[in-house]
């Protein structure tokens, strides 16, 4: 029998499980907390990017607060998946193999670390769960405002349930994301299950502001389903259909000329590459109107990484 289904047919409680992870010398922490009374089960994730510290704060903390008498259903919560970048202070890859955990799933059976981290999630954790909650923040170098992603590509009913998700979330915008691979949220909606990304902090920081935002996100998604007791919160966003992903057309010192959060307007100069000398090599032009949802914040733009994200205003 699976690890997980020996939880969820067994005894109210709260329990920490580490699941191997293959044949790697690795586990995933899990804490599982089987409530007293029934109802859905839900995961609750950070750390697909070890480098996005408060999500793992939130979830540690989370995982210290939450307790099975006061739940109904289930929650699995995992703090930090990805903690062999973690220990190694990799930025947000898996230390072993330099690859982002966020493209490889669903993974491989066999495997490098991260392409089997992700199958162990896919096959030992996401059959289990009616829900996926997974928390991330900028990378390293990267300034965002507070946001959502939601699933657009998945099924009618598991896009539904991703937007129903969204609205205990207390962020501005929604970012609709077509992909069904790669990341871990779009892998769990291909299988079915309803699931959001939220996006908040970065630049290598953590804070207990944002800490407490993540948490109370969670709790109010919790008061949402019914797993835990009480009135959740509902929020009005906007939704952009549509994000622009702009990658460095060349390596270079970025000089960005705005802030993440800010409206652009098309043809506006978003910023400009240049090469130690100053010289510019390359201009970042918005192609429309917009919200700049993240950006590169560090002087260094790498030349086909991420440099920009703005999600797009239509007419
Ligand atoms: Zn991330």
């Amino acid at each position: 029998m699976r690890c997980i289904e020996r939880y969820k047919s067994g005894l109210p409680g709260k329990y920490r499980v580490e699941i191997p992870i293959g044949n790697y010398d690795e586990t995933i922490k899990c804490i599982i907390i089987k409530g007293e009374m029934d109802g859905p089960w839900i995961l609750v994730d950070a750390g697909v990017h070890s480098a996005e510290y408060n999500g793992i704060k939130a979830v540690m903390e989370l995982s210290q607060s939450l307790d099975h008498h006061m739940v109904h259903g289930g929650i699995i919560l995992i703090p930090l998946i990805n903690e062999n970048g973690f220990q190694h202070r990799a930025g947000s890859n898996v230390f072993a193999d330099g690859k982002n955990l966020n493209r490889v799933f669903p993974g491989k059976e066999f495997g490098s670390l991260a392409d089997v981290m992700a199958y162990t999630i896919s096959t030992q954790i996401f059959p289990y769960v009616d829900y996926v909650v997974d928390i991330h923040s900028g990378d390293a170098y990267e300034q965002l405002t507070p946001f959502a992603f939601v699933l657009g590509g998945c099924n009618q009913q598991v896009n539904d349930g991703s937007t129903m998700l969204s609205q205990w979330i207390d962020v501005k915008y929604l970012a609709k994301s077509m992909l069904t691979s790669g990341g871990l949220y779009n892998s769990a909606g291909a299988l079915g299950i309803p699931s959001i990304l939220i996006e908040r902090g970065g630049m290598n920081d953590w804070n207990d502001a944002w800490v407490n935002q993540d948490k109370a996100d969670v709790i109010n998604i919790l008061q949402g389903l019914h797993i835990l007791d009480g009135e959740a919160l509902t929020y009005d966003h906007i939704l952009f259909e549509q994000v622009e992903y702009v990658r460095a057309p060349k390596s270079g010192l970025w000089l960005t000329n705005v802030s993440a959060g800010q409206t652009i307007v098309k043809d506006q100069l978003l910023g400009t590459i240049t090469d130690p000398y100053g010289d510019p090599l390359s201009k970042i032009i918005a192609k429309n109107d917009g919200v700049i949802l993240y950006q590169t914040h560090s002087l260094n733009a790498i030349e086909k990484g991420a440099l920009i994200a703005y999600g797009i205003h239509h007419e």
